[in-house]
């Protein structure tokens, strides 16, 4: 079978390599469509502070079962799933305490260990997650970040009835906020440099779009939340302008939740942190509960994912799709490889 390796920055190679072979608590999985997203753009160009070439991309995926170790009782041939591509020890501290997604020997598939980017993969029976019927294998391989938004949703705690501004427009912001409204907060802004994700945010049913080129932000913020602002606001960029958004504008006693991935070390006034009694959690990844929460929002259709969906690439393109984010820069969403 073939996979693509990211083999350095810049440089996507395909290779023939033997087929899995599953063992007892394995299945095989027949790779159908890779998501491309923020990290993998990051790592493709050598700047993700975690992600190291050679690498074989693709955490965000969908694929049909097609082989089964003799143990697994979950699933079953020609099952349609997604993959939660969490590799973890179970034994430290952080897994003993059910806290797995934070595992002190975390490993991502795709990231540090080899991913989908390839027509056949194996895993763990208990990383497989069962599409619904009606899920298609483009919306099975969003799951991931639908999960993302969702985790770092639980993170914030209740949302229903409250304010929530997202800092980002990006597919994990656009899901975040599409993700609180679906929680039954009150009212969602959302604010980004691109008119384009702003328009596909206000496709996506978000109240309020704010280009901070254009506006200003606190008297917009001001104006359409009211003097008492946000109660949560998510950071959803990953750079020191956003963060420190997130600090300036927040009234006191809100919650700021980092979502984005920061690849500098951003100087923050840490002083209106402590006066204004604010609390900066941090959000990583999933849980696999995180995984079920997001295909039943897919399911209710509460969240919308089809304005999200740039373009599809068949598997031999695979370096042609990275040269189109490239080139279309803020004018795209998700793009897929098609396997
Ligand atoms: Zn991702
Ligand atoms: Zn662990």
């Amino acid at each position: 079978m073939w996979q693509a390796v990211l083999e350095r920055p810049e440089k996507i190679i395909f290779r023939e390599v033997k087929k899995p072979v599953v063992s007892d608590n394995e299945v095989l999985i027949k790779v159908k469509r890779i998501g491309i997203c923020g990290s993998d753009i990051k790592a493709y160009y050598g700047k993700h502070p975690y992600i190291k070439c050679p690498i074989v991309q693709g955490h965000e995926f969908s694929g049909l079962i097609v082989d089964r170790g003799k143990a697994v009782r979950s699933l079953h041939l020609k099952d349609r799933v997604t993959v939660r591509p969490q590799l973890v020890c179970g034994q430290c501290y952080l897994c003993q305490q059910g806290n797995y997604h934070i595992c002190n020997e975390l490993k991502v598939i795709g990231c540090q260990a080899e991913g989908a980017a390839q027509e056949y993969i194996k895993v763990d029976e208990s990383l497989a997650v069962k599409l619904p019927e009606g899920i298609s294998y483009e919306e099975g391989a969003m799951v991931e970040p639908v999960a993302v938004a969702v985790h770092a949703l639980s993170r914030a705690g209740r949302v229903r009835g409250r304010k929530v501004l997202v800092l980002g427009a990006g597919t994990i912001g656009n899901l975040a906020a599409q993700v609180a409204k679906a929680l039954g907060a009150k009212s969602v802004a959302i604010t980004d440099l691109s008119d384009y994700r702003l328009k596909l945010a206000r496709e996506c049913g978000i109240d309020h779009t704010i280009n901070v080129n254009q506006v200003d932000l606190p008297s917009f913020l001001e104006k359409s939340f009211g003097k008492n602002k946000a109660d949560f606001i998510f950071e959803c960029v990953g750079e020191a302008e956003t963060i420190n958004q997130a600090i300036n504008l927040a009234r006191k006693g809100s919650d700021i939740i980092v979502v984005g991935v920061f690849d500098e070390k951003p100087r923050l006034d840490v002083g209106l942190v402590q006066d204004r009694e604010l609390r900066l959690i941090g959000s990583l990844m999933y849980k696999r509960e995180d995984y079920t929460r997001a295909i039943k929002l897919m399911q209710s259709k509460k969240i919308r994912l089809l304005p999200l969906m740039s373009r599809t690439f068949s598997f031999r393109d695979y370096p042609d799709a990275y040269k189109f984010i490239e080139k279309s820069r803020d004018k795209v969403m998700k793009i897929f490889i098609k396997i």
